[in-house]
C-alpha cells in the first residue's frame, strides 16, 4: 500500500467510490470521470505502479475477472462494444500511478475517434521492427 496513492487510498476505503466488484485481490469501481457511462477501472487492492510491476498471477487474474466486468458492463450501459484499456507510463497517458485496466462502454454513435495510424514507409521499416522486438523478447 502507498499513503499518498489515489486508487490504494479507495481500496482501503478511505475515498468513496461506485464499488461494483470486490475480492480478496480486485477492486472494480466507476471512473470519477468516465469517456461513456459505466466506464469503470480494475485495480488490484495491492499498489503496483504499472503493468510491468505485475506478477504473471496477477495479471491472469485480472485479466479473467476484467473479461467478467467487461460483459456486466455492456450488458448494463447497454452499450455497442467495449475498449480495454491500460495506460502504462506517463508517456501513454497513465496520470494515476496504481496499475489499472479501464473498461470503456462504447456506442456506435459516441463519435470517439481512434488514434490516427501512421503507416510504415516501406516493408524494410516494418520488418526492422519485428525484428528488433523478436530480438529483444526471445533474448530474455
Ligand atoms: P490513467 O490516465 O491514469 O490511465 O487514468 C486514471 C483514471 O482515474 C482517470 O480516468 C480518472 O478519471 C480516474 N480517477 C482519478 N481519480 C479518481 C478518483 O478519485 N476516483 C475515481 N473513481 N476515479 C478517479
Ligand atoms: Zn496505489
Amino acid at each position: 500500500m502507498n499513503n499518498q496513492c489515489v486508487f490504494c487510498k479507495i481500496a482501503r476505503k478511505e475515498l468513496p467510490a461506485d464499488i461494483t466488484h470486490e475480492d480478496e485481490d480486485f477492486l472494480a469501481f466507476l471512473d470519477i470521470n468516465p469517456v461513456n457511462r459505466g466506464h469503470t477501472l480494475l485495480i488490484p487492492k495491492s499498489h503496483y505502479a504499472n503493468l510491468y510491476d505485475l506478477s504473471d498471477e496477477t495479471i491472469s487474474k485480472m485479466s479473467v475477472l476484467m473479461k467478467k466486468i467487461a460483459a456486466s458492463v455492456k450488458r448494463a450501459a447497454k452499450a455497442d462494444g467495449i475498449n480495454l484499456i491500460m495506460n502504462v507510463e506517463g508517456a501513454a497517458g497513465q496520470i494515476v500511478p496504481h496499475a489499472h485496466f479501464h473498461i470503456i462502454p462504447r456506442f456506435s454513435n459516441d463519435g470517439l475517434r481512434h488514434w490516427p495510424g501512421k503507416p510504415y514507409a516501406n516493408k524494410e521499416e516494418s520488418a526492422e521492427m519485428a525484428n528488433a522486438i523478436r530480438r529483444i523478447a526471445y533474448s530474455q
